[in-house]
């Protein structure tokens, strides 16, 4: 029995709550709130008669904490899963403080506006001290451990695939195939096809601040920066094929780096297709890609939103997206005194999740870790108060919810290592 809270109704967000609706016995009401309500009632719709769920709706500007302390007090659930944006990380947690309630999301926070001068000072000086420029970092949520462990509540940090996933990847090497683990690199895959010269998997705006930043990895306890897309690899994926990979910073790092700290060197390499990129610099080059408002023709506009209404909608991607996607991690360590090295890994069809939740996979690949670490928290096999992110869990009982809701793990003890 549990009543859950969704913010959010975008393409993460509809395979997350149409797996809660799967598992209708942990998820026995829940309720999909965002700034559209028709997109909620859509969903709704949808769901009618294919789960015992009770599902409502509801509308909410997820950027002002009245208006959800309102909802989350008149609905009073036992979890908020925030799968808005990470611009609305810190609103749903404060509201979430105020209202006694457990928070989760899938990304860390990151300002919409990154001109505000209030906090560029914080970034800048962030950036000299930790020796990395994304926009995004966990400095703004771990701000939060005390008074979530104060008030007896947790929050679940960036419970995705990747972070997510990746992470309890690393708590699973660490607990069964480790005694210290040396190099981390995590690999994601993504072979699918849509058939449009160039479009986003998730979130335009999110997606493209993300891979045109500078790429970064840690080493020896210390952050390497470099310009984006400068260190390519190829790599042989299971179920895939040849793919190039570039390194990029990612969120996990930061955490991992601090949760096992044994870690001599962590990376992360996601692939990306020619055209991809070509589309993307070219973007980037004549300013498309700038957060920065302009005035066009008397209104002002920003031109990565402005770049985002005309490029298809990730959601709309399933239908067309053919091949699969394959992210895992591969670790070197040692076990008993002896040098080892172990791959961990999903495999997942584009066509099989449309055919199943109606989405492509890369939302399906983080709505279902959303949905099966909302399991961990509401069925108390996740307890601890704070806030965490998922590699501080026990491992084993989400990655069995995983095997069993779509996302089955497979291993390799002799996997080939990136160069
Ligand atoms: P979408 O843009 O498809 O959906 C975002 C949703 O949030 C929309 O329904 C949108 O409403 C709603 N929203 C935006 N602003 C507000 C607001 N102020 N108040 C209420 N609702 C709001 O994004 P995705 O589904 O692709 O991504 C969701 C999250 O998942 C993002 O944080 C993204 O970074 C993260 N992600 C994480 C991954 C991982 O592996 N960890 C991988 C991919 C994504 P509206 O319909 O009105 O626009």
């Amino acid at each position: 029995m549990s009543r859950v809270l969704v913010i959010g109704c975008g393409g993460v967000a509809n395979v997350a709550i149409r797996k809660c609706c799967q598992a209708d016995d942990v998820f026995t009401e829940l309720c999909i709130a965002s700034r559209t309500k028709s997109k909620c009632d859509a969903l709704a719709e949808a769901l009618k008669g294919k789960t015992k769920t009770v599902v409502t709706t509801a509308q909410v500007d997820a950027d002002k904490v009245d208006e959800l302390v309102n909802l989350i007090n008149s609905y009073k659930p036992d979890l908020v899963m925030n799968i808005a944006l990470p611009y609305q990380d810190l609103t749903i947690m404060d509201a979430c403080l105020i209202c006694g309630v457990n928070y989760m999301d899938t990304a860390n926070y990151e300002p919409e506006d990154t001109d505000d001068p209030e906090w560029r000072k914080i970034y800048e000086k962030r950036c000299e001290e930790k020796g990395f420029s994304a926009y995004f970092d966990y400095s703004w949520q771990w701000a939060y451990k005390e008074k979530f462990e104060q008030a007896g509540l947790t929050a679940l940090l960036g419970c995705g695939f990747d972070p997510g996933v990746t992470q309890a990847y690393c708590a699973y090497a660490k607990k069964h195939e480790f005694d210290t683990i040396d190099t981390i690199d995590i690999l994601d895959c993504n072979g699918g096809d849509h058939g449009y010269a160039f479009a986003t998997n998730f979130n335009p705006e999110v997606n493209l601040r993300e891979v045109s930043a500078p790429g970064s990895y840690i080493e020896n306890g210390k952050w390497v920066e470099i310009p984006a897309m400068s260190i390519k690899r190829e790599y042989d994926f299971d179920s895939v094929g040849m793919k190039d990979m570039y390194l990029l910073h990612h969120e996990e790092l930061e955490s991992l780096a601090v949760n096992i700290p044994e870690v001599k060197r962590i990376r992360f390499f996601m692939t990306f297709g020619q055209s991809y990129l070509t589309h993307m610099k070219c973007l980037e080059n004549v300013g498309m890609l700038s957060t920065t408002p302009i005035n066009f023709e008397g209104h002002e506009i920003v031109p990565i939103k402005f770049l985002k209404a005309l490029l298809p909608d990730p959601a709309s991607l399933g239908p067309r997206t053919h091949g699969k996607t394959n992210i895992g991690c591969i670790f070197t360590g040692k076990k008993d005194g002896q040098d080892k090295t172990y791959y961990i890994y999903n495999v997942c069809d584009h066509q099989e999740c449309y055919k199943e939740v109606e989405s492509q996979a890369i939302s399906y690949t983080t709505g279902v870790p959303a949905m099966c670490g909302a399991m961990m928290l509401l069925t108390g096999k996740w307890t601890e108060k704070g806030v965490h992110t998922v590699e501080e869990f026990d491992p084993d009982p989400f990655i069995e919810a995983l095997d069993k809701y779509g996302l089955p793990k497979r291993e390799s003890h002799a996997p080939v290592l990136v160069e």
